[in-house]
């Protein structure tokens, strides 16, 4: 994957790919496939450069939903009022990533 930035709703996000699952976390106690982090805004994607692009792109815009999320103070995915709510961030990342590529809105970037 070649983005290295993306602006959420004016704020900009820089976009760094790590290769292992447990440099993802800015504070190193789990391992992620992604992470979004507020107050650097910043974005750590796992990329070992084996994982489709189709999953990484899933990665970031699960992460740009938590950055809309956090921006708009959005309840819908908040764990705390709903405890469904990360699962279903997760399955409208998986959703919009199938749409957008399923119609060839979003294709694979060739490095
Ligand atoms: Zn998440």
């Amino acid at each position: 994957m070649t983005l290295d930035k993306i602006n959420i709703l004016g704020i900009e996000y820089s976009i760094t790919y790590v290769d292992k699952p447990s440099e993802v976390d800015i504070n190193k106690h789990e391992s992620f496939w992604g992470q979004i982090d507020y107050w650097t805004r910043s974005i750590r994607v796992f990329d070992d450069g084996k994982r489709p692009y189709e999953d990484i792109f899933e990665t970031i815009l699960h992460e740009i939903l938590h950055g809309i999320e956090n921006e708009l103070k959005l309840q819908a995915f908040n764990i705390k009022t709903n405890e469904r709510g990360h699962d279903e961030l997760d399955i409208f990342s998986l959703a919009l990533t199938d749409v957008l590529f399923r119609n060839g809105i979003i294709k694979e970037d060739k490095k």
